[in-house]
């Protein structure tokens, strides 16, 4: 792959925040748990996981605003300080080192489809599923699901911290 083809650009709605993801991300969540759904204002949630080293910030800043979670345990969603649209979350499990880059924030989302369906259980009962990505009921293990190359760079990260 050419730089071209690897990097993943994105941003906010009003343009100040700008973002480059250097990699592919290492599994991208599907979640249609009902906090996602409130977050969103719409159906689920469309997240690529990624190393925070992996996210360059090419312009402007981002604010860190503390977020009640499903978990209970609470998330950081950044969001750009003018337009206040969100580009990536980090949540207590991954900590810092790993954002959850918003999907639909990139400028081309069509890149990046699910690898998972997560919190189908509580999915709205017009969306369907396609047959052949995975889903689950609630949560599931990495190890279960991810490719071995994102296992690899998960273990890497657990490593280095
Ligand atoms: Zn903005
Ligand atoms: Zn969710």
């Amino acid at each position: 792959m050419n730089s071209e083809s690897s990097s993943y650009e994105g941003g906010c709605t009003c343009r100040y925040v700008r973002y480059r993801m250097t990699s592919i991300p290492l599994f991208v969540h599907c979640c249609h748990c009902r906090w996602c759904q409130r977050e969103t204002g719409a159906s689920f949630a469309l997240n690529a996981l990624i190393e925070a080293d992996h996210v360059q910030l090419l312009a402007g800043e981002v604010d860190r605003i503390d977020t009640p979670s499903n978990s209970g345990k609470g998330q950081v969603i950044s969001r750009c300080p003018r337009c206040r649209i969100a580009v990536w979350s980090n949540y207590a499990g991954g900590g810092d080192a790993v954002r959850f880059v918003r999907v639909g924030s990139l400028d081309e989302p069509d890149r990046l489809p699910p690898d998972i369906h997560i919190f189908t259980e509580s999915r709205q009962p017009w969306v369907i599923l396609p047959p052949h990505t995975p889903a689950v009921p609630q949560y599931y293990n990495a190890s279960e699901y991810w490719p071995r190359e994102s296992l690899e760079r998960r273990a890497a990260l657990a490593a280095s911290r």
